[in-house]
């Protein structure tokens, strides 16, 4: 059986490399040179088998989503990736998984030129935690809590696809072609380059891992605000919208989670510069609704339907230890 030290060597060896990673793998720890001007960004976020993803994910897909979703929070900050650390806890040292897992992690890993620079591998329930760096000019991460009365709202993509997608997988659905909802769901898409560009134009950002509902509420309660949104302008896909025709409400929309989308908010003189953004990006930007005062009679987020009836978000996300009654 492999050593620890052995499957790192074997695995995890071969990832690209960056002249400012000054220690990588095989030290204590790694010692990172930080450009002059930039502030470095740092996130972590863990995949546990059963519960981030369904126990049947093919291991290139596990690999690819743990670092895809690490990459949407570095986006979600208009971060420019840098490096990443792994702590991989498996229940045996299976190579075939191991390989397939590595695959998966190395395909974005090349895509967005970062290395591997750490980690650690401990045996238990299949776990995958990564901590990803990243940089970005000083002053300019795009925060929560920067939100302002008057700004207009945007999501990228089209939202829901990953939650149905999760749906169909869970419920066997065979009502219609989910394969491309799946996808979504097992290869999300980060939104680097479009995040990058939103400096000087986004007022606030977050991505959408729980569901744009909860996560744009995440915005309004750091910053203080409400919002409106249009329900009708939410950019859903075919598969969606065949889905919502079908007398099906917005939930996997609002509530619905693994989106990996970026929400933000932007005051309204930055709408032709948002449209560049979405060109020169190849990344569908719409415009879903917008900032208001927080008033102590209404909810932070109203919902605005085809009739333009307003309701308030009642599904919340996809929430981790929530009381049980
Ligand atoms: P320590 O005993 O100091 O924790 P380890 O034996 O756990 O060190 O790890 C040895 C080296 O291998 C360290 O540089 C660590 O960052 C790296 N490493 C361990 N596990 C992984 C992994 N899964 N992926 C990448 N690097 C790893
Ligand atoms: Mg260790």
């Amino acid at each position: 059986m492999l050593s620890e030290f052995e499957l790192i060597k074997h695995y995890f060896s071969n990832f690209p490399e960056n002249k400012s990673v000054l220690r990588g793998i095989g030290d204590d720890a790694a010692v990172i040179q930080i450009p002059d001007g930039k502030n470095l960004v740092q996130s972590c976020d863990t995949l546990v088998s059963g519960i981030h993803f369904p126990k049947a994910t093919s291991p290139f897909d596990i690999g690819y989503k743990a670092l895809a979703v690490n990459l949407s929070d570095m986006a979600a900050m208009g971060a420019e990736p840098h490096s990443f650390l792994l702590a991989l806890t498996i229940p045996e040292v299976d190579e075939g998984w191991l390989r397939q897992f590595r695959d998966g992690l190395l395909e974005l890993a090349e895509q967005y030129h970062i290395p591997l620079v750490g980690g650690d591998t401990s045996r238990g329930v299949l776990t995958i935690s990564i901590t990803i760096n990243g940089t970005v000019a000083a002053g300019k991460s795009i925060c929560r809590n920067t939100a302002m009365v008057g700004d207009d709202i945007f999501v990228t993509g089209d939202i829901g696809d990953a939650a149905l997608g999760l749906k169909s997988i869970l419920e066997e659905m065979q009502d219609d072609d989910y394969a491309a909802c799946v996808e979504k769901l097992n290869r999300p898409i980060p939104r680097i380059s479009t995040g990058i560009r939103l400096h000087d134009v986004a007022a606030s950002m977050i991505d959408v891992s729980d569901g744009l509902g909860s996560d744009l509420q995440h915005i309004l309660e750091s910053s203080g605000v409400a919002a409106k949104v249009w329900l009708d302008k939410l950019p859903v896909s075919a598969t969606m919208q065949r889905w919502l025709t079908r007398g099906n409400d917005y939930s996997l929309c609002l509530a619905g989670g693994d989106d990996y989308e970026l929400v933000f908010t932007a005051a309204s003189k930055h709408r032709a510069a948002i449209d560049k953004v979405a060109r020169a990006t190849e990344c569908k930007i719409s415009r879903i609704g917008e900032v208001i005062a927080a008033s102590a009679s209404q909810p932070s987020l109203i919902l605005i339907d085809m009739n333009n009836k307003e309701t308030a978000m009642s599904a919340k996300g996809y929430q981790h230890f929530r009381a049980s009654r």
